[in-house]
């Protein structure tokens, strides 16, 4: 990544683990490092105070802007609070957490914001490894998207995925190497019940992360 060094890129930036440790990576590889946050109708709102805090607290700039047409064109139990959300993924079909053109939609906005300021580089928290049935968490849709971005602007953006193979233990492993363990155990939020650090404990998503934590905790215990 040393190339990259003089170089600036693009966090789409959630204030949960995976979106907080890329955000961390990206600092690390990246000497101008800016945020984009979206609104979308989510249930839990007040992951973008999370967000708009943790960028705050690391110095980055936060750019927040509001696309919640979204929930209009779908249902699923991220964006309408009267479906129940799926405890696990269905044997068949999607889990109903997901939104439909979600990443594709968010990288699009980031990829026109991106060329507005500037940068050719964009970060995503996406994991093939974990991707609990979202297709749009695929490696294969990445590399699609970053070339019809490429051939949509005439740009050449790039599209870094630093989680795309790491498992949740592997996640947790990344946070710690780049020194934010603590902040990313204690100060992100992925619960899909808006509770910040372990949260609720009962979700899917707190499943896989606490999980994931606890695995990471035993391997390194002295
Ligand atoms: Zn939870």
């Amino acid at each position: 990544m040393k190339e990259n060094k003089d170089k600036a890129a693009l966090v789409l930036f959630s204030g949960g683990q995976d979106s907080t440790t890329c955000l961390f990576w990206a600092m690390k590889n990246f000497t101008r490092v800016e945020t984009l946050c979206f609104t979308y109708g989510q249930r839990h709102v007040q992951e973008v105070e999370v967000a708009r805090n943790l960028a705050k607290k690391l110095n980055i700039p936060f750019h927040l802007r509001d696309i919640s047409v979204l929930a209009t064109l779908s249902n699923n139990s991220l964006t309408n609070n009267t479906i129940e959300m799926d405890a696990e993924v269905p044997l068949s079909g999607h889990i109903n957490t997901f939104v439909p053109g979600r990443n594709m939609i968010f990288l699009s906005f980031a990829a026109v914001l991106a060329r507005s300021l500037g940068m050719s580089d964009i970060v995503i928290g996406v994991s093939q490894t974990d991707f609990s049935g979202y297709p749009d968490c695929r490696d294969t849709f990445i590399r699609s998207l970053n070339a019809t971005l490429n051939i949509a602007m005439e740009e050449q953006f790039i599209i870094h995925t630093p989680l795309m193979w790491l498992d949740k233990v592997q996640t947790w492993q990344l946070a710690a190497e780049l020194g934010a363990l603590e902040i990313v155990r204690n100060e992100t939020l992925t619960c899909y019940n808006g509770i910040k650090g372990e949260g609720c404990g009962n979700c899917p998503s707190c499943k896989l992360r606490n999980e994931g934590l606890r695995r990471y905790l035993m391997n390194n215990e002295q």
